[in-house]
């Protein structure tokens, strides 16, 4: 038996044997119905394929599309990549007292995962089920929404408010309901009343995404010592420039962290990624050095665009006035990668997510920008 499985649903021919998917069309009937209704996530295009495409070189290039930090890790991880054992299974201990101490908060408090990502759908996976619904305020970060419906479950897109705050309003029935401060991609912070007034309206679990908190220079971290329903996720992708080593982690009550355990991968993260992870910790003046760098050419950056949207992440949220499509498609061509935000629903078609880069990546970009002709209106 071949094993090319989800493959039959977007080629017609098998990749090896060249047969017609109807030949072997019975094996797809294993395939979980709701599975149908998903659309791959997609990263965008790579520099690689960028170049290919516009015969551009990739030195050239500006990546401004993924909210990385530009300035990478601190330079002492490399030291302390060296001596990993990787003949032996990964020991998360240290992360996580490493994260008690940056955090505040006993070990029991604290789950690790393999990004963010992972500990998005490993919660969704304690929570949600088939005929279960959770609440989404649109736009956000898309892994919400594909995480509960990869658990059979129903989102609840929630228009937002002006400001893009979250209505306190929250529907009954739910079981879980999905906050991010602040938000990707409209980069706004909500408010400590808001998510409190939200926690204690509903009996379903919120998650509190605080991926780019450290930008913000604010957290609402300790309200997890109060409130039972509350998950505060967090990541090392952003502020300390680890994305490619996928290291995240949650703060919850010890009775959800427990759960967690249960449901969780035993070694996903593997031994390179939690060593850098400790040294990471250990050196948070790098960190605070490329939050402010990142910081100040967010303000200069948004006073430039004109831009309407406040944001206290790394990135900025910027209307067009044609088609972002056109407007990404235009900055491509001249090498450089921004977000276009009509994938997020609730965005609309004019809207862009601009990561803020180094001092020179951006003043690429705004002087690409005037040359495609593609105004901004704020
Ligand atoms: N939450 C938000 C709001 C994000 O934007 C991202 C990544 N872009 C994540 C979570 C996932 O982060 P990680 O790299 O830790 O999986």
């Amino acid at each position: 038996m071949k094993c090319w499985g989800l493959a039959l649903q977007f080629s017609k021919y098998h990749p090896c044997t060249g047969k017609s998917v109807s030949d072997l069309a019975d094996f797809t009937k294993n395939v979980l119905p709701f599975l149908s209704q998903l659309e791959e996530d997609e990263a965008g295009p790579d520099p690689s394929e960028i170049s290919r495409r516009y015969g551009i070189s990739e030195e050239s290039i500006v990546m401004l599309s993924r909210n990385e930090n530009p300035y990478g890790p601190s330079p002492r991880l490399c030291a302390a990549l060296k001596d990993v054992p990787l003949h032996r299974y990964p020991d998360s201990r240290p992360f996580v007292k490493a994260l008690s101490r940056y955090t505040g908060y006993p070990e029991e408090f604290l789950v690790a995962g393999a990004g963010m990502d992972e500990i998005i759908t490993t919660i969704c996976r304690i929570f949600l089920g088939p005929g279960d619904s959770a609440l989404i305020p649109v736009p956000t970060y898309n892994l919400y929404g594909l995480a509960v419906k990869l658990c059979g479950a129903l989102p609840l897109f929630q228009t937002r408010l002006s400001g893009f705050a979250v209505d306190t309003k929250i529907p009954e029935r739910i079981k879980m309901a999905f906050l991010c401060s602040p938000n990707n991609p409209t980069g706004n912070s909500l408010s400590e009343e808001n998510v409190r007034a939200i926690v204690e309206e509903t009996d379903a679990i919120v998650f509190l995404d605080e991926a780019y908190a450290e930008f913000a220079e604010k957290s609402l971290l300790k309200l997890v010592r109060e409130y039972d329903n509350l998950v505060v996720g967090r990541t090392l992708s952003k502020a300390f420039g680890l994305a490619g080593l996928r290291l995240g982690y949650a703060v919850a009550s010890p009775w959800i962290a427990q759960q967690y355990r249960r449901v969780a991968p035993l070694f996903s993260i593997s031994s390179p990624s939690l060593a850098a992870g400790v040294a990471a910790l250990r050196d948070l003046d790098w960190m605070r050095e490329c939050v402010k760098k990142i910081v100040l050419e967010r303000e200069r950056m948004s006073e430039r665009l004109n831009c309407s949207n406040p944001s206290e992440g790394n990135f900025l949220y910027v209307h067009t006035e044609k088609k972002s499509e056109t407007v990404v498609e235009r900055l491509l061509r001249r090498g450089i990668v921004v977000r276009d935000c009509s994938s997020f629903p609730g965005s609309g078609e004019h809207c862009l997510r601009v990561t803020v880069g180094r001092p020179t990546e951006n003043d690429r970009f705004l002087e690409e920008l005037k040359k495609a002709d593609t105004a901004l209106s704020g």
